[in-house]
């Protein structure tokens, strides 16, 4: 077996010859040799250098750099390496790298320029909407001639609220929220005040005294009605269910109203039925069952919060009952809940009796 060697370190190597620098060499042998542009060069210089010598992009610090061969080495030719480039180069080098600094200059330049000129359309623009406001306070013969003037007349909330970039709509806007601020209770001064439209205002001052402050925020709010929650009490457990069926979409004062007679501790049975339902109406028919069943027993409450076929529990309890009494579930418990299919009432009694 030949006993070869490392051109650059003379020390053992059965690899191949680089083929990129052509040399016969260890890798890190060559690496040693090699010297990184970036650090060294502007792009311009870099692309130059890199045109005319053999390179290799290698990773360093994170990033890869180019890496062409540094000094002159009797292993490769003079004219791969970077130290003869430059002494035969030196007057392109030096003159790319002049027009890089011009060009980034100019870059500078026009990113000052561009800035001084956005800076001056924003004067502009802000300049523009002053006069405006002022013409529509005018024509309007508002209680106030400037932005400045109407912030000192309502509080930051509210100026928030009618603060648009159209003047003559913020003007409007404006005196809108001077005319109606009094009637409108600071809770629901963003449900008026948002769109500034009068309906809004008749809503609030006919119904808000009617409507539980709790459903205020889903009575007043787009695309609700505020008359459905009219004389409507709301206590813990609709607070909970409320959420439940506007996640369902369903119509939230109606899902209120249809579930008041129930019991606060049937909260975790109603929400869970809520959420089961396909529809409104499904919803309410299975409460017309749920009504029927023997509530007052926490056991009977507890099953059917995760049962959903309530119908059906509905259906067999009134067979048990049929079959064994008035007090069915004393007597035979969750077992009412299980008769299914067609059956005389001596088979359910027989069913019920069975262990
Ligand atoms: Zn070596």
């Amino acid at each position: 077996m030949v006993n070869r060697k490392c051109t650059l370190c003379n020390n053992h190597f059965l690899g191949r010859v680089n083929d990129r620098f052509g040399v016969y060499a260890h890798i890190n042998c060559v690496k040693d040799k090699l010297t990184y542009l970036e650090w060294q060069y502007c792009p311009t210089a870099r692309d130059l250098i890199i045109s005319h010598l053999p390179n290799e992009r290698l990773q360093f610090n994170g990033g890869f750099s180019h890496c062409v061969w540094s000094q002159r080495h009797p292993a490769i030719p003079a004219n791969m390496t970077l130290s003869y480039f430059l002494s035969t180069h030196e007057d392109e080098v030096l003159d790319a790298i002049k027009r890089h600094n011009e060009a980034t200059a100019l870059g500078t330049l026009s990113i000052r320029t561009a800035s001084v000129a956005k800076r001056k359309a924003a004067d502009a623009a802000r300049d523009s909407f002053k006069e405006k406001f002022h013409e529509a306070c005018i024509e309007r013969n508002a209680p106030f001639r400037s932005v400045h003037g109407l912030r000192k007349q309502l509080c930051a909330p509210l100026f928030n609220l009618i603060n648009v970039p159209r003047p003559e709509e913020m003007v409007r806007r404006a005196m809108f929220a001077i005319q109606h601020r009094n009637a409108v209770p600071d809770l629901l001064r963003r449900y008026v005040f948002e769109e500034c439209d009068v309906t809004s205002v008749q809503l609030v001052t006919s119904y808000a005294n009617r409507i539980d402050t709790i459903a205020w925020r889903y009575a007043f709010r787009a695309g609700s009605d505020p008359r459905q929650w009219v004389d409507m009490a709301i206590n813990v457990k609709d607070v909970q269910l409320i959420p439940d069926a506007l996640k369902q979409g369903f119509n939230a004062a109606r899902v209120v109203r249809a579930t008041h007679e129930f019991a606060a501790d049937m909260e975790y049975v109603l929400s869970s039925q809520i959420n089961m339902a396909a529809s409104l109406e499904d919803f309410e028919t299975r409460l017309q069952h749920l009504k029927t069943l023997p509530l007052e027993h926490a056991d009977v409450r507890h099953m059917v919060t995760w049962r959903s076929d309530i119908v059906g529990i509905a259906a067999s309890y009134k067979r048990a009952m049929e079959c064994a009494g008035e007090n069915a579930y004393t007597r035979f418990g969750g077992k009412c809940f299980e008769l299914r299919g067609e059956h005389s009432a001596a088979q359910d009694l027989d069913t019920l009796m069975r262990a």
